[in-house]
């Protein structure tokens, strides 16, 4: 059958992108390949969102998709969240936010499945009405370190997953070995989310909307651990699980 809509199997999931000039000054759509290699993996279709498509084109792309990511980046104006900026904070895009904030809005409205990862956990979170911790290192007393660059796809550090939850279901478990590459954490928890993961710091590591709509957010970078045995697995369930999410939703 032609057209999206014939396509259930194999549905679009929409995945928020960066913009960046590279060194010529060329301005160019930025995304970790890591994103769209797991989303395909898991047997869907990227369609990538870039910051400053007007809202008319953003909510004609999300209505063909059954699926959002949000990606991984720089901060959320802490303007959002009502609070003056740290002096740590890095990679503020205006167009960004306002990008993923309507991204939001408009999968909440369609009931779409969500998975919101480091970023785009917080992102979620802020635009739910929550706020960051702006520095972890420099805030937080006793905080493992968060900040680990390599290896990319892990382990930095250990989970602990509240049993019952939706991601316990997911990865099967109640602890989970992951990545960690945020200065960022979640402090005041937006409305409609529980805390489902937390590091031995206390640092949320993960958050979701309890009910039947698919909304998780993870800290940690999942399609980076994606296809790499013995750490991957639970990655590779995270993204198979906003699939099928999305394959019920299409
Ligand atoms: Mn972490």
């Amino acid at each position: 059958m032609a057209g999206y809509g014939g396509e259930l199997s194999v549905p679009l999931v929409g995945v928020t992108a960066a913009t960046a000039s590279d060194s010529r000054g060329v301005e160019r759509a930025s995304l970790n390949l890591s994103y769209l290699r797991a989303i395909e993996a898991a047997g869907a279709v990227p369609l990538v969102l870039t910051p400053g498509m007007a809202r008319e084109q953003l909510e004609a792309a999300l209505g063909r998709c059954a699926g959002l990511v949000l990606t991984g980046g720089g901060d959320v104006a802490p303007e959002r969240y009502g609070q003056a900026r740290h002096e740590s904070i890095i990679g503020v895009s205006a167009a960004r936010d306002t990008l993923e904030f309507a991204a939001i809005e408009a999968a909440e409205r369609a009931g779409m499945p969500v998975l919101a990862i480091c970023r785009g956990m917080q992102v979620l979170n802020v635009a739910l009405g929550g706020s960051l911790v702006q520095d972890i290192p420099s805030m937080v007393e006793g905080a493992l370190a968060h900040s680990v660059q390599e290896p990319r796809h892990g382990p930095a550090h250990g989970v602990e997953v509240e049993a019952g939850s939706r991601l316990a279901g997911i990865v099967a478990g109640t602890r989970v070995e992951v990545n960690s590459r945020h200065h960022q954490a979640i402090e005041r928890l937006g409305e409609g989310l529980v805390v489902t993961a937390r590091a031995a710091d206390g640092i949320i590591e993960a958050v979701e909307a309890p009910g039947r709509r698919f909304v998780v957010g993870v800290q940690w970078h999942p399609e980076d651990m994606a296809g790499h045995p013995g750490i991957g697995e639970s990655a590779d369930r995270l993204f198979a699980a906003l699939v099928d999410a999305a394959r019920s939703n299409a």
